[in-house]
């Protein structure tokens, strides 16, 4: 079964229309790149399908069974997990505090008060930690960790809610070329090993056409093109879409195989 299916999706605010009859799957082991200039409407999706935002139209399916009107926190239960949003609470507590919060929210045992928290899951988050990379930090405060050691950090916050899917807006903004490769690579492993889907928007071509294994192109509010990335690399539409787009055009037309 389709792990994930959306159909019809709109969204407008105000005058403006930022997604239009959206309709894309994503399958278990498969990775989906949603690209598209700024402002093309890939937030807007992404916030659709993780509960953020409400849809004007159209459907939201994980497995089968509708989510369209499921509120954030039920549909991580569910199952879809997000690597952007970062806990306030994050960055007073160390890296391992971190995941064994979210082990235990996974596990709804927040009100268990009878063992004290540092000691539940344990050994669970530091195998999360170790998959990630990131055992050796367990006893560091998140907030001297560097930018890439984050996103690390939120994959296996992410990956410890045990989801089916993982929606990454922009996961690598702001990261150097070699940690946006590093962590890509990890979600490419992870995703694999799992059986994960993932949904992923990514500004750096090189990334999106390394990693993906379907491309969606997003203008407008309205997805232009799908397809392998060797096929979308080639699409007169995409290559048109991308004209005067300083921050998507040249790596697309650019990028090498
Ligand atoms: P992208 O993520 O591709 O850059 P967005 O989904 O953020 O695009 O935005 C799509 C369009 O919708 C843009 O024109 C943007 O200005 C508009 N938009 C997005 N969110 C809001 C909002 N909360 N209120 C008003 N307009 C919005
Ligand atoms: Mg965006």
């Amino acid at each position: 079964m389709t792990l994930l299916e959306a159909k019809g999706l709109r969204k407008a605010f105000g005058g403006v229309v930022a997604a239009r009859d959206v309709s894309l799957t994503v399958e278990r082991g498969e990775m989906v790149a949603l690209i598209g200039p700024n402002g093309a409407g890939k937030s807007t999706v992404f916030n659709m399908i993780g509960g953020q935002l409400r849809a004007d139209a159209g459907s939201v399916l994980l497995d089968g069974v509708a989510i369209t009107d499921a509120t954030p926190q039920d549909r991580f239960r569910k199952g879809i997990g997000r690597t952007f949003q970062v806990a306030q609470a994050f960055l007073s507590m160390t890296v391992l505090e971190n995941i064994q919060m979210a082990l235990i929210s996974r596990h709804r045992e927040a009100l268990r008060l009878w063992t004290p928290a540092r000691e539940r899951y344990r050994e669970d988050a530091l195998q999360l930690l170790a998959q990630v990379g990131m055992e050796g930090t367990a006893n560091r405060s998140c907030a001297e960790l560097a930018y890439g050691d984050v996103k690390r950090v939120e994959l296996a916050i992410a990956l410890a809610g045990d989801p089916k899917l993982i929606l990454m807006d922009e996961p690598t903004a702001g990261m150097a070329p070699a940690e946006r490769s590093a962590l890509m690579e990890l979600t490419d492993t992870m995703t694999r090993s799992r059986r994960l889907g993932v949904l992923f928007t990514e500004h750096d071509m090189d990334v999106v056409f390394g990693h993906a294994d379907r491309v969606l192109v997003l203008l407008g509010g309205q997805i232009i093109a799908s397809g392998p990335p060797e096929e979308i690399r080639r699409n007169p539409k995409v290559r048109e879409a991308y004209l005067g787009d300083t921050h998507g055009l040249r790596p697309l037309l650019t990028s090498s195989p």
